[in-house]
């Protein structure tokens, strides 16, 4: 059987996350091991595994994901100094949790690129 997918488990509230938003179609929770003084990862409720399963019906939730994750940055009080908002898909870019999420980082200075 299966395992169950984690971050639909966190969207279903049936597993613990610090969340901060949610609505009809994302819940938005502290990352469990922050990179960062705020690391917030923003999900879709709906199971989607990576960036290869995105269809353009799915434009508009990738869309909210952004406009979650920029409305999260200015209550978070990270948006003046900056933050990065990232989607790491695939092995190659280190994805350990195969349901999309953009990880919201903030609160310190962050080098480029990304190794
Ligand atoms: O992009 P990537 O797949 O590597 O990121 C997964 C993220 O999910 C990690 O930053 C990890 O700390 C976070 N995580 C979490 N809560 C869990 C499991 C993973 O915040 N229960």
């Amino acid at each position: 059987m299966n395992k169950p997918c984690i971050f639909c488990e966190i969207a279903a509230g049936r597993m613990d996350a610090e969340v901060i938003h949610q609505d009809e179609q994302v819940v938005a929770f502290r990352d469990i091991h922050p990179q960062a003084p705020t690391h917030v990862l923003v999900i879709p409720r709906r199971h989607i595994e990576s960036m290869t399963e995105i269809e353009a019906a799915d434009a508009e939730l990738i869309g909210h994901m952004h406009l979650t994750a920029k409305r999260l940055a200015n209550e978070l009080g990270i948006a003046e100094s900056g933050f990065r908002s990232i989607f790491n898909f695939g092995r190659d870019a280190g994805q350990t949790v195969w349901h999309i999420h953009l990880h919201l980082m903030g609160g310190r200075s962050m080098g480029w690129p990304p190794w």
